[in-house]
């Protein structure tokens, strides 16, 4: 799970049942009162403060998460655990970030005298989800010193590169698609023209999303869409929809990427985008929009044959 440390180790105390709720306390003779300081309804265990608990419920109606609440019999481990199973891993984390945070708010409500609230609550954590997104060092992406050079993709798998030109003074830009197979042979190329561009950050945003519209007209079904644009990808890798101008590009890359079978987004330094980056210049040059397939304009196919795994360069 792509959380931080301390998320895991609260979920490790919450599966053993090391929380010090009152229940718990009271077990150890530590405290009298134990009533859930939160809805004073029941005792404080663990599923109850987690899982049977109104905030709880409610939060994690919130987010659309189903809880399985049948009785636990004081096999907790075993109900979370299977429950767990149900969950795809936006839920798993979701659901792992709602227990820190149902903690977070039950002791503010225990030492602090503050009032329980479900918008309050879910507010939390979203933006935690958010921050921990950002932050997330990207596994999952190449590291950014490591890749220099452009890699072929495995076989059955077609590599999408994509990069953009940007005219600022006329406010037109570029998409250019390159797809290429495990021998680093061009299956397909194309340039998109595009008009009133922003910036070139938008830019980049349309050049990806004409990659991935690209391949699924032209029928690619496992694909890798890689890119030098580590914003616009980190973007399209969220499971949230950012409030910037580029959101609603995004929103129709991430539409768009569902009409494919396999695909996933990658970075790549600059250098290893050359060819897209080539072709996104030759913009200029050559007629909008302008597809080819199996071959390309000149110049670029002897960019793509200096970079195949078997080339004499
Ligand atoms: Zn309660």
């Amino acid at each position: 799970m792509k959380v931080p440390a301390k998320v895991k180790i609260h979920m490790w105390r919450v599966a053993n049942n090391y929380l010090p709720t009152r229940s718990n306390l009271r077990v150890r003779r530590l405290e009298v009162d134990d009533n859930c300081p939160i809805c004073q309804h029941s005792e404080e265990k663990i599923d109850h403060l987690l899982r049977d608990c109104m905030f709880s419920t409610q939060l994690f109606a919130a987010f659309s998460i189903n809880l399985q609440n049948y009785p636990v019999d004081g096999r907790w481990l075993e109900w979370l655990a299977s429950w767990f199973t149900t969950l795809n891993v936006k839920q798993k984390v979701l659901s792992m970030i709602s227990y820190w945070a149902i903690w977070y708010m039950r002791n503010r409500i225990v030492h602090e005298n503050a009032t329980a609230s479900i918008p309050e609550a879910c507010a939390f954590v979203a933006a935690k989800l958010r921050e921990f997104e950002e932050n997330e060092p990207d596994q999952t992406l190449p590291s950014v010193t490591s890749k220099v050079k452009w890699e072929a993709p495995t076989e059955g798998v077609v590599k999408v590169n994509f990069d953009a030109a940007y005219d600022q003074a006329s406010k037109v830009s570029f998409s250019a698609v390159v797809c290429r197979d495990n021998e680093g042979f061009i299956l397909a190329a194309g340039i998109v023209q595009h008009q009133n561009v922003a910036d070139a950050f938008t830019a980049e945003a349309w050049a990806c999303l004409q990659a991935v519209r690209m391949a699924s007209e032209v029928g690619f079904i496992n694909i890798i869409v890689e890119g030098d644009s580590l914003t616009v990808l980190k973007k399209v890798r969220s499971h949230f929809l950012d409030n910037s101008i580029i959101s609603p590009i995004i929103h129709d890359i991430k539409e768009a990427a569902k009409t494919i079978a396999s695909i996933s987004f990658g970075f790549v330094k600059r250098e290893g985008n050359l060819v897209a980056h080539l072709l996104a210049r030759e913009g200029r040059q050559v007629q909008c929009p302008q597809f080819w397939i199996e071959e390309a304009p000149q110049s670029i196919m002897e960019a793509a044959e200096k970079e195949r795994p078997q080339s004499p360069y």
